[in-house]
């Protein structure tokens, strides 16, 4: 059991591929488990996943759907 847990050096060094789903199974399992029990790396986890969710909506804006065809049509036109 004990070889299992994790400390919050491990969880905070982890933390970026546990956002991204790139964890093997077992670590993931493990970090999941030490975010239940520790609030600070917790908080620390809530603090990156919205920073990443912030970070992905601003490069969908900088280019929105349509855009590259409007410009084919406007090229198009000339
Ligand atoms: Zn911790």
């Amino acid at each position: 059991m004990t070889k299992h847990e994790i400390d919050c050096e491990q969880a905070l060094d982890q933390l970026v591929e546990f956002i991204d789903h790139e964890l093997p199974g077992g670590k993931h399992d493990a970090l999941q488990r030490h975010l239940h029990t520790c609030k600070s790396c917790f908080s620390r986890f809530e603090f990156e996943r919205r920073l990443k969710e912030k970070l992905g909506t601003l490069r969908e804006a900088e280019v929105p759907s349509g855009t590259s065809e409007r410009i084919k049509k406007l090229l198009k036109s000339f």
